[in-house]
């Protein structure tokens, strides 16, 4: 059968061992890793991606001593004892067809326990403790116990190690001035910084021996004042591929950079041409990573020579089986990562288990079993959105019948509104997912139709998924020809003026501020299509050449099309309620881009003259064309009301169960989880 991925699909030969394909599943730390069961839930979230064919995985990371766990009780890999563990997912993974590598990751100065050590006593921004500083001793001690955890990694049936060099952890603490500040024979020249990492290399490949994979994860931009340029980032390379080092895996910007690198605002692709550049100078396989998520996409920069493999991570919390479905011309039916965050790293760093807010079974494989159904109901789903399309989705996956509603002329319910935000377009994959699955499990889909009670006597189940109406606040004049809400703005309904201002700050007003911020916004097929990675780079002050320390030039180039301003009544920041991953970025481009921010405000009236309200004791006019109204939403419950009262077996899920808080990824869990158990 041809396959449109040919490039994507090809082994990959490394001399001693070859890969099946071009396609690394990334390391990520899913907390599985810490929990009293890990290994053996490990075990079957690894092997559900080996078999989904992923070319080659990496575990979450493992600490090659306690100094470097990431936090009190994190997972340290340092003792003949732990092998046995390991050895049942190196076992899962090799009866599916897979290979695994074990990531050696020392948190350095970005542990989050008392005991931390760095190369000199210098505290991140982001963290709370000062590190101690590393003797030498120290040094010599842990670079052995990076060999010493390579070779358990070996004992324990890995097929190589990952060595984390980037994202701001040890390694590239000691690579760069800004953690740096050493005065002896591991600090100050280059040749001085890079000898950690080199002896790393150097005596790991001494343990394990020539035929086994040495990944080293290498930070190609630092994205932090005081970090490496271009040339250093070439040395440093060139002296690991010498020391023995069989790929690299690219890495871009420090934990503690405020250019996001990842999240949903980055457009696909944004970081390649730094795996592009470093191919060029070196002669080991080098892979390209962050925000590729499409077979096509991978296919177009592996087919442009742009790197020997791909990097993808969160597209397979996602979907286990991307490489699969792409290699069976199913790529329709891959479930996309949207680099939401929300249901992976902002619960990471809640110290809770990593899962995916589209497929709520990462990382719960063991507990979420899609059984098919002994006895076939028929159940209605009413309502489009994401908790009904998981909901359906999922039942007629397991067998039943199901007949779907939906009022819309088409399904995705709240999703549709946010693909058309910049930087969101990837929330309509999740919408193209859905409804393939619903046409693979043969659901009966009726849209524009709005189900009545009386119509729902034949079903053994119903569903009530009807979402949310947007919240019309009680403020005076609030029926002001100016006044419009966020659904209609986002719908194309309505069009604003030039001054605008927002009635609520949540997640929904930091994305209309975003969206109005563009004079055009272009359409989501446009953001995927043709990404606009030069305007991002510019847009940030991040610097192709990496001429400058760590690849940034000046402060950025953003700005906003209309005077806004953004107001809510709660004191403190806007953006309550958004994950702690991407509410900094949406907060620096409010100000970059120069939004007014109103907090603590009482709302009196909104007239011809515009928006009237106090903030504090201050009585304000806020002269603007148009109100956008962004204040949260009210459960759409009138049906299952109607049904509880016929006696009819109802269940309620998503906003119109709990509209405060409104949240996709509850919403799309309880879909999913109530259809296991119909
Ligand atoms: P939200 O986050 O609950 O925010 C609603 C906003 O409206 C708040 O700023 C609230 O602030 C204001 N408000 C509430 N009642 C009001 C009233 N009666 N009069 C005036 N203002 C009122 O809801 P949302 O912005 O609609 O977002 C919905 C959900 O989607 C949230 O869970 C949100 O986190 C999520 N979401 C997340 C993202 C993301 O994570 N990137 C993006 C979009 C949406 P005051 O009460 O202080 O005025
Ligand atoms: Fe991707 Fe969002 Fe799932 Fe994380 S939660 S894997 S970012 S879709």
């Amino acid at each position: 059968m041809s396959t449109p991925y040919p490039n994507l699909l090809a082994p990959l030969d490394l001399g001693f061992v070859t890969l099946a394909n071009r396609v690394l599943m990334g390391s990520m730390h899913t907390l599985l890793e810490d929990m009293p069961d890990g290994f053996g839930r490990m075990a079957a979230f690894f092997a559900e991606r080996a078999r989904g064919q992923a070319g080659l995985m990496v575990t979450g990371g493992f600490s090659p001593n306690r100094d470097g766990r990431l936090a009190e009780e994190a997972s340290v890999f340092d003792r003949e004892s732990q092998v046995s563990g390991h050895r049942l997912v190196t076992g899962a993974v090799h009866d599916a067809g897979g290979r695994i590598l074990l990531q050696i990751l020392h948190g350095g100065r970005y542990a989050r326990h008392a005991g931390m050590v760095a190369p000199s006593p210098i505290r991140s921004r982001i963290m709370k403790f000062t590190p101690r500083e590393m003797t030498g001793e120290d040094i010599e001690r842990t670079i052995d116990d990076y060999a010493r955890c390579a070779e358990l990694a070996r004992t324990a049936g890995y097929d190589g190690v990952e060595i984390m060099g980037s994202e701001g952890y040890l390694i590239t603490q000691f690579l760069t001035p800004r953690t740096n500040q050493r005065g002896d024979d591991w600090g100050g020249a280059l040749t001085n910084r890079l000898r950690f990492p080199l002896e790393i290399v150097r005596r790991t490949r001494q343990r394990v021996g020539e035929e086994f994979i040495l990944m080293f994860r290498l930070s190609v931009l630092d994205l932090v004042e005081e970090g490496n340029v271009w040339e250093e980032t070439v040395t440093i390379a060139r002296a690991l591929e010498q020391a023995g080092v069989t790929l690299f895996n690219t890495g871009i910007g420090w934990h503690e950079a405020t250019i996001p690198t990842i999240a949903h605002m980055v457009p696909r692709g944004a970081w390649t041409w730094t795996a592009q550049r470093l191919k060029a100078s070196v002669s080991i396989p080098v892979i390209a990573t962050n925000r590729i998520n499409d077979p096509a996409q991978a296919e177009r920069i592996l087919a442009a020579g742009d790197a020997d493999m791909v990097s993808l991570a969160r597209p397979f919390l996602a979907d286990p089986a991307f490489v699969r479905k792409a290699a069976e011309n199913r790529a329709d039916e891959i479930n996309t990562c949207i680099a939401c965050n929300q249901a992976c790293l902002d619960v990471i760093f809640r110290d809770q288990l990593c899962s995916c807010m589209v497929n709520p079974r990462a990382c719960r494989e063991t507990e979420m079993p899609i059984v098919a159904t002994s006895r076939v109901k028929r159940i209605a789903v009413v309502g489009g959105g994401p908790a009904g399309l998981a909901c359906a989705a999922t039942a007629a996956q397991r067998g039943h019948a199901v007949t779907l509603f939906e009022v819309a002329d088409r399904l995705g319910g709240q999703f549709n509104l946010a693909r058309v935000i910049p930087g969101k377009a990837d929330y309509g994959e999740t919408i193209r997912y859905f409804g393939r699955q619903l046409a693979l499990h043969g659901v009966s889909v009726h849209l524009n139709r709005r189900a009545e009670a009386n119509q729902l006597d034949r079903f053994d189940e119903v569903v009530i998924a009807c979402g949310v109406t947007p919240r019309v606040p009680a403020i005076e004049g609030i029926d002001h020809p100016s006044v419009v809400s966020y659904a209609d703005l986002l719908s194309d309904k309505v069009r604003v003026g030039p001054r605008v201002a927002i009635i609520g700050a949540g997640g929904i007003g930091l994305d209309v501020a975003e969206y109005l911020a563009h004079e055009h916004p272009g359409t989501p097929e446009q953001e995927l299509e043709d990404p606009d990675i030069g305007g991002f780079l510019d847009a940030w002050g991040v610097d192709r050449q990496v001429a400058a320390p760590g690849g940034l030039v000046g402060k950025g180039n953003m700005a906003a099309a209309r005077t806004i301003t953004l107001c809510q009544r709660g004191e403190g920041l806007p953006g309550r309620g958004v994950g702690i991953t991407t509410v900094w970025v949406h907060r620096l481009a409010l100000a970059k881009r120069g939004i007014e921010i109103l907090s603590g405000v009482d709302y009196r009236l909104i007239d011809d003259a515009g928006l009237h309200l106090n903030v504090g004791d201050e009585a304000r006019t806020l002269t603007v064309d148009n109100v956008v109204l962004c204040a949260g939403q009210e459960p759409a419950r009138e049906l299952h009301h109607a049904l509880r009262s016929k006696g009819q077996s109802v269940h309620l899920i998503g906003g119109a169960k709990l509209a405060d808080g409104l949240n996709a990824v509850r919403a799309i869990a309880e879909g999913t989880e109530l259809a296991l158990t119909l």
